[in-house]
């Protein structure tokens, strides 16, 4: 067969702070556990405008990013036996490779797969979802099959298109707040809850959380709006981050919280969180680091606590997935904006200053700009 030249749009990371749409050859199979997604949904994650940044040296210019979203599997190597052209598709974050030691311990994130093409790799080490087709190694593993709406739910209100994008909710955010927020606090049924932090992650923390009948959660963040965004989602309590130690230690009578989730990254969250925790208690971080952090083991050294640490390992994604099926899991409340992939620049524009646009997910939509794509979408579930 003739050698083809299709190409497609991606967006791609140029060095620090510089991004742009560029046309790109269409991604192919390379190996054979390798599936090739055409995108519909995508977003834009707190990861890549540390990317952005230049903290995640191990992306090189000329890599498009992106490492979440929902599509139509196009093509398929000879070792995918789950997928199949046509199938409706959620990208999850990590590769698996589903072999190696730390695969077979349910540890994903640290996936050592031989190629190094396992782990988080999309949008970093290889091209990601922030483009019209993504290469996804090891399929089997690292895609998931979209659930349909069902409509016996209460996930039946959305539409078609507003339940595909809900699912992009399930890539990332979602798995990383219930598996490194709300599993690594050990958050059981009457926890005292402390999240702070009410980004995206915070907030997923936050839904996650209640699935496991906490007595209470507070939220703490620096943004009004977010903590009202925070109550909106079942936070009993909210504070900035000056009054959340009097709050908490009010509302436990000077215990502490059992459940401490650290969801920003920085030394002065990470410190708070230290005054937050009760004896017996549970620091989870959540937050990506790009600095040291104080420990001050002279307070902490007898309260029997523990300190947590994790990349998402996306281990829950199937249990997330039949809760959003089953309509107990609000993913939709996280997006508060979409823009046609076209658009992606003012996109990053808007979740970078979310403090001025009350910004939380934003969707990427690849087929806005496509007359009559719309259909498409919804035909295939
Ligand atoms: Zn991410
Ligand atoms: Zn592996």
């Amino acid at each position: 067969m003739a050698p083809t030249t299709e190409t497609m749009k991606g967006l791609v990371y140029n060095g620090v702070g510089k991004i742009a749409i560029e046309e790109r050859p269409v991604p192919t199979i390379k190996k054979p556990a390798d599936a090739v997604v055409k995108m519909v949904y995508s977003t834009i994650c707190g990861s890549d405008l540390h990317i952005l940044k230049g903290d995640v040296p191990s992306v090189p210019p000329g890599r498009v990013l992106g490492h979440e979203g929902v599509g139509i599997v196009t093509a398929t190597g000879s070792n995918v036996s789950r997928f199949a052209p046509g199938d409706a598709v959620l990208v999850g974050c990590i590769t698996v490779c589903g072999s190696c030691a730390h695969c077979r311990r349910g540890m994903h994130s640290n996936c050592t797969a031989d190629d190094n093409d396992g782990g988080w790799v999309l949008g970093n080490a290889i091209d990601g979802t922030q483009a019209q087709y993504v290469r996804i190694p090891h399929a089997d593993n690292s895609l998931h099959r979209v659930p349909a709406a069902s409509s016996s739910s209460s996930a039946a209100h959305l539409d078609d298109e507003d339940h595909l994008k809900a699912l992009v909710m399930l890539s990332d955010t979602l798995p990383t707040g219930l598996e490194c927020g709300a599993l690594n606090s050990r958050v059981t049924p009457g926890s005292s809850v402390a999240i702070v932090g009410a980004g995206p992650v915070g907030l997923a923390a936050l839904l996650t959380a209640q699935l496991y009948s906490p007595s209470f959660v507070v939220v703490v963040d620096l943004d009004a709006e977010r903590l009202a965004v925070a109550r909106s989602m079942g936070a009993q309590h909210t504070a900035k981050p000056d009054e959340a130690v009097a709050l908490v230690q009010r509302l436990t009578e000077g215990r502490g919280c059992d459940a401490v989730m650290e969801v920003v990254g920085v030394p002065q969250t990470f410190a708070l969180c230290q005054e937050l925790v009760a004896a017996g208690g549970v620091i989870a971080n959540v937050g990506v680091h790009g600095e040291k952090v104080d420990l001050h083991l002279e307070k902490l050294w007898s309260k029997n606590i523990a300190i947590t640490t994790r990349l998402v390992d996306t281990v829950t994604t199937p249990m997330l997935l039949k809760l959003f099926a089953a309509g107990k899991l609000p993913a939709e409340k996280l997006i508060t904006h979409t823009f046609p992939f076209s658009d992606i620049m003012t996109a990053y524009d808007t979740f970078r200053a979310a403090s001025k646009t009350k910004a939380l997910k934003v969707i990427i939509d690849f087929e806005q700009d496509v007359p009559g794509a719309a259909g498409v979408r919804g035909a295939r579930l």
